[in-house]
């Protein structure tokens, strides 16, 4: 987590962020991400000390936790999703259902962000 002292007009204040988005108390995401359930098996964000709402849909799983720039551009950590294993392997029985869990309390664990869609999309997943 960064921390930088913001200078303004009115005053100044000290803004943290996390892998380059603003940490903040509260969840700011289309309505799409759901809280999860069972969420004692999720890990506490360790930036904005918030559990994730994940969405998960047959071309994308990510979650949103309180750290984001605005409503479209949030932190997010993602895992493949079923469509892309289907695509690619001609099947699902490579799918994780648990996966974006997994990848979450890895990046909670480590602050190290496993899954992004950008590594996905090296691999020629999504
Ligand atoms: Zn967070």
């Amino acid at each position: 987590m960064e921390k930088r002292t913001v200078v303004t007009e009115f005053g100044e204040y000290v803004e943290y962020s996390n892998h380059g988005y603003v940490v903040h108390g509260s969840h700011f995401c289309i309505d799409a991400y759901q809280y999860v359930a069972a969420d004692q098996e999720w890990l506490f964000c360790p930036a904005c000390n918030l559990k994730p709402k994940v969405w998960c849909f047959d071309n994308g799983r990510s979650t949103a936790c309180g750290c984001w720039n605005d409503r479209y551009d949030i932190f997010s950590i993602k895992d493949e999703s079923i469509m892309s294993v289907y695509t690619r392997t001609g099947g699902t029985s490579e799918y994780d259902g648990d996966g974006l869990r997994k990848n979450w309390n890895k990046y909670c664990e480590s602050g190290i962000v496993p899954c992004s869609h950008e590594m996905l999309r090296a691999e020629g997943k999504w």
